[in-house]
């Protein structure tokens, strides 16, 4: 028998409204998946209030109240947004104990539309990685295939959604850590538009480059959430001056008419069972009377190197705040010597993968290699930025696979990360770029997801998800 918690948000807030079903009972049912599917490792922290606040909605619906887009909504949320009274690690030993004192702007917004947070997902430390096993707390695995990573570094929050212990998640993507988990899991995943959405209580790794964005099963519940986070916040300065930015699925909205591919990214690489799926999705495409073109973007090849360098030399300046008496662990000794309490708390406190960023950051950033590393690849995205908007002057989308390859086998790239870097070469632009990049299931590889990448100008997030809406249905699937 199908459980409530196999159902998208948008049926079960049918039945929550027509007061066929209770929050409080459906949330119980997710509290107990969680427990039954623990292996899995999606949650670091489970929020102890849910069930209370659960009734209080439940409440508000028997009393006739008004409530939210969201109502009844249990949304699981990256541990790298901060949410008052919940704690908030980023999987990082460093943050272990710290409990916020207010909330992020999206917390607030899912809370007005009276969502309930879930819980806080598992990542890769401070959002470092592509897999989500350089947590503190453990990997994440694969729900279907548990010998394999889910993904990162929202791999918490792309697992629990697939595994039916979340409707829907909230990620972050500074590189790919919305689209890559959204892909290795089969679910969707959008990271959007530069400045769409507020990173105000995003515990920051590369602040240029990041924005939160939605996870789930369907694509009218990702519209949903989409709109109930987006707009400008007075707290962001880089948020646009957008009010009532509405995705809405009920009118059928405008598709892509031309789409191109970019042979540097569907060349090369590319596993083979994805390049098939790949290639299948075009066929569709084309069905839907869409026009595909193939061009060249050489500059692609230094997406990679740039992106890591400027992700590096953000986050080397990011995480100097943690230096154990303004944030991070403290120490009851060693207070009588800075220098050395400040390496001891940072030694501790931060796993390799930080201290290489944090290390390789410094570098970057330092006289004398400042103009050869940074200035460069700043330069760098200027030109992917201003090819990317020659390109959208003819054509609607760029489209690509979302990764390389299917789920990696745990283990497999973790240990090399330069291995792992690579991995990213189809995410990276969009963030470089500033651009919105929506991830959607296209098929299968040995018995694991594909995903399909969609890219947009700037703000093109509605024709993103039209034309993904109008592919589902083409393919025969019932995204509902
Ligand atoms: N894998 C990329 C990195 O490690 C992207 C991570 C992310 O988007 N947070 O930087």
């Amino acid at each position: 028998m199908k459980k409530l918690y196999h159902l998208p948000y948008h049926e079960l807030r049918r039945k929550i409204f027509d007061k066929e079903i209770k929050v409080k009972d459906y949330a119980q049912e997710i509290l107990e998946r969680i427990k039954e599917r623990k292996d899995i490792n999606a949650f670091i922290t489970i929020n102890e209030g849910i069930l209370e606040e659960a009734n209080l909605i439940d409440n508000k619906i028997k009393e006739g109240e008004k409530v939210g887009r969201l109502a009844g909504a249990l949304i699981a949320i990256k541990d790298n947004i901060c949410t008052k009274g919940i704690r908030t690690t980023c999987a990082s030993k460093m943050l272990s104990n710290y409990i916020p004192p207010y909330d992020a702007t999206v917390i607030e917004r899912i809370k007005i539309e009276d969502a309930l947070i879930l819980g806080k997902t598992n990542m890769d430390e401070f959002a470092m990685g592509s897999t989500t096993e350089l947590s503190y707390f453990g990997p994440t695995k694969n729900p279907l295939d548990k010998e394999r990573v889910a993904g990162g570094s929202s791999g918490g929050s792309g697992a629990a959604v697939a595994d039916h212990q979340a409707p829907l998640a909230l990620g972050a993507d500074t590189g790919g850590s919305v689209r890559c988990p959204a892909s290795f899991c089969g679910i969707f995943g959008l990271k959007p538009t530069y400045g769409l959405v507020s990173r105000y209580g995003l515990i920051s790794y590369a602040n240029s480059l990041e924005q939160i964005g939605p996870m789930a099963k369907s694509l009218k519940d990702l519209s949903l959430l989409l709109s109930c986070i987006s707009g400008k916040d007075e707290r962001d300065s880089t948020t646009l001056p957008l009010k009532d930015f509405n995705f809405s699925f009920e009118k059928k909205g405008k598709i892509a008419k031309r789409v191109a591919i970019i042979k540097e990214l569907v060349e090369e690489g590319l596993q083979r069972g994805v390049r098939e799926r790949f290639y299948s999705a075009l066929e569709i495409l084309k069905d839907m009377g869409i026009k595909i073109s193939e061009l060249s973007l050489k500059i692609l090849e230094y997406a990679i190197p740039c992106y890591y360098i400027i992700a590096m030399a953000e986050a080397s300046s990011n995480l100097a705040r943690y230096d154990g008496l303004r944030y991070g662990l403290k120490l009851k000794e060693g207070m009588e010597n800075f220098s050395l309490y400040i390496s001891k708390i940072r030694g501790e406190g931060f796993g390799d993968e930080v201290k290489r960023r944090i290390i390789l950051g410094t570098f970057i950033l330092s006289a004398g290699y400042y103009e050869q590393f940074y200035i460069k690849a700043q330069a760098i995205r200027k030109i992917i930025r201003k090819e990317f908007d020659r390109i959208f002057k003819e054509y609607d989308l760029i489209i690509s696979p979302t990764m390389p390859s299917i789920a990696y086998k745990l283990g497999e790239k973790s240990k090399d990360p330069l291995e792992m870097y690579l991995g990213d070469i189809e995410t990276v632009s969009a963030n470089l770029a500033g651009i919105p990049a929506l991830s959607l299931p296209c098929g299968y590889s040995s018995n694991m997801p594909v995903g399909l990448q969609l890219m947009g100008k700037p703000l093109s997030e509605g024709l993103l998800l039209s034309t993904a809406q109008e592919f589902e249905r083409i393919r025969g699937e019932n995204f509902e």
